[in-house]
Formats: C-alpha cells, structure tokens, sequence
C-alpha cells in the first residue's frame, strides 16, 4: 500500500517516527502510575503526570477490531483495494489503528495474533508500522 505520510511531526511524535524508519515501535511509560501509552502524547492519558519514558514495543499484537475496505478510503490506496484497517492491541496494552498485512483479508479475525511490520522507508525518511499475521 502507498500510505500517506505523517506531515511534519510535532515534538511529541518526532521520536517516534524517527524510532520507526529504524524499524522500531515505540510507546511511552508513565514514570508516575505506570500506564503503557500510544500514541505519542505529551502527558499520561490515566493520570496526567508528564514523567512519560519511551521504550520499544515487543511487535506482538492482537486483532481487536477490524474492517474490510472494499473501496479506497482514502486516494492514496486506489488500487489497494480490498485492505484491512484494523484497531490491533498491543501486548503491551494499548490500541493502535493500522492496516493488516501479509494475508488474505478473507483470513482476518478477532483475537488473531499479529506481528509488527514496517513499511519501506520513504524518500521523506518515514516508514510506517504495519502489522501481518503472527
Ligand atoms: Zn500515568
């Protein structure tokens, strides 16, 4: 898929992306209450505190939800088409909203085990994490 790209990444999302052309996921810990936290805020979604710490993600995730796109949702993916857009849970805790690839979209389920996957690196230097079947 041609994914659009993130546009000018603010300071709280920087390290992130830069993690990710390296071909590494990451999410933050709040030093305060512990949380695992994505996607990349300036302060702990449970209880505020901003002592938040990045750490690598293991790459291991479950299917929460998911959706077959059957018409392009975006310009870009014309062509894509059928794609899956699916909201995965990562071992670690949070959600992330990303596509399911590496399979038959007839093949997605719930509770399915995926594993982390990038994108190629771009001439913009982003790669964008994707997850495939476990
Ligand atoms: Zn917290």
């Amino acid at each position: 898929m041609s994914h659009p790209r993130p546009f000018d990444p603010s300071p709280v999302t920087r390290p992130f992306w830069e993690a990710s052309a390296q071909g590494r996921f990451l999410i933050q810990r709040c030093g305060a209450c512990g949380a695992a936290i994505f996607y990349p805020r300036p302060a702990c979604n449970a209880c505020g505190s901003d002592q938040l710490a990045w750490e690598e993600a293991s790459g291991d995730a479950t299917v929460h939800t998911f959706s077959i796109a059957r018409r392009a949702t975006h310009p870009k993916f014309t062509g894509d088409e059928p794609y899956v857009v699916a909201i995965v849970e990562l071992a670690e805790g949070p959600h992330v909203t990303t596509n399911i690839v590496g399979c038959d979209p007839a093949d997605v389920h719930i509770g399915m085990a995926v594993r982390l996957t990038f994108d190629e690196v771009g001439a913009d230097g982003f790669a964008l994490p994707l997850f495939q079947p476990a």
